[in-house]
């Protein structure tokens, strides 16, 4: 077959180029659009002790409305965000912008914002959310990163640095999405962390039968051993709610217990969060 080319023979259409790439190259194109024009915007969803009901934290989460694709989950383009480059940008105004909201509602629990690897390892991380802090004169202890072992970076030393850095401004650390077979043991010893979340996938096919508990329950008691507070993630109904409380476990995030809502949804819940 004959291959078309441009003007200096330089190829503007790729037949090699299948549908996946061309619609991954569109994502990534009007994912820079979106950050250039700051049209992201973030949903908050509420953690809750289990034995109080009461409200112990947010998580911030990116949420991506493009015009021509309609919403984009973060599942999709946070990956395409890594892997070009943009998730610092991205993570730099997630940052400051949950850094701004948690000022504006004076909360007096954390907020939660989830921190890229590749964020992580930049020469100025520390510099990043020192200044996001400043800015918006927010209180360190009111600022916890979630962190993951997604993918393993070069140089593990530098992350710890930056970490112990992180440490040293009063920022909370939190390990996300462990037990989804892509954090390791070792790090529960080895990182400043204040917190674990246990990932939601832990809760998939756990049934009225305590057997399917096994897991989540070794799990949580790893922690307590640790002295590390958990946040069990995924709670969907009161059946689990039920049996993490029995479990002792200490707060949880689910749908069952709040959504992701949009800033304006939660104004009453954070109301009583205020200081
Ligand atoms: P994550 O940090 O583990 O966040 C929790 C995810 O679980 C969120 O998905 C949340 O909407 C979802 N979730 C919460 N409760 C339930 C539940 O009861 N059932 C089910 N099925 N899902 C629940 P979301 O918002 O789609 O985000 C997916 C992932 O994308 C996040 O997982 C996080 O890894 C990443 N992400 C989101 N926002 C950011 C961001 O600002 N920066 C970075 N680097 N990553 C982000
Ligand atoms: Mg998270
Ligand atoms: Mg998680
Ligand atoms: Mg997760």
């Amino acid at each position: 077959a004959m291959k078309r080319s441009g003007k200096n023979g330089v190829q503007f259409y790729d037949p090699a180029m299948n549908a996946e790439a061309q619609a991954r190259l569109r994502l990534e194109t009007r994912l820079r659009l979106a950050i250039s024009e700051e049209t992201l915007g973030i949903h908050y969803q509420p953690q809750v002790d289990v034995a109080t009901g009461a409200l112990v934290g947010l998580e911030a989460l990116v949420r991506w409305t493009d015009t021509d694709l309609g919403v984009v989950s973060p599942a999709e383009f946070i990956p395409v965000a890594e892997d070009t480059g943009m998730i610092v940008a991205l993570g730099s105004w997630v940052l400051d912008e949950a850094c701004r909201q948690a000022a504006e509602w004076q909360l007096d629990v954390p907020m939660a914002v989830n921190v890229s690897p590749h964020q992580l390892i930049r020469a100025d991380f520390v510099d990043v959310v020192r200044a996001a802090l400043r800015r918006h004169a927010l209180a360190p202890h009111l600022l916890k990163l979630e962190i993951t072992e997604r993918l393993s970076l070069g140089d593990p030393g530098r992350a710890a640095q930056h970490l112990a850095g992180i440490e040293r401004l009063g920022v909370r650390l939190s390990l996300d999405d462990f037990g989804s077979g892509q954090s390791a043991l070792a790090s529960l010893m080895a990182l400043p962390l204040h917190e674990v979340k246990l990932d939601r996938t832990l809760l998939v096919g756990v049934t009225a039968d305590p057997q399917s508990w096994q897991v989540v329950a070794a799990l949580l008691a790893l922690a307590r051993g640790l002295n590390l507070p958990v946040v069990v993630e995924g709670v969907e109904t009161a059946a689990q709610l039920d049996a993490l409380r029995t479990m002792g476990c200490g707060s949880v995030q689910g749908y069952f217990t709040g959504r992701p809502q949009r800033p304006s949804e939660l104004r009453g819940i954070v109301g009583h969060a205020a200081s």
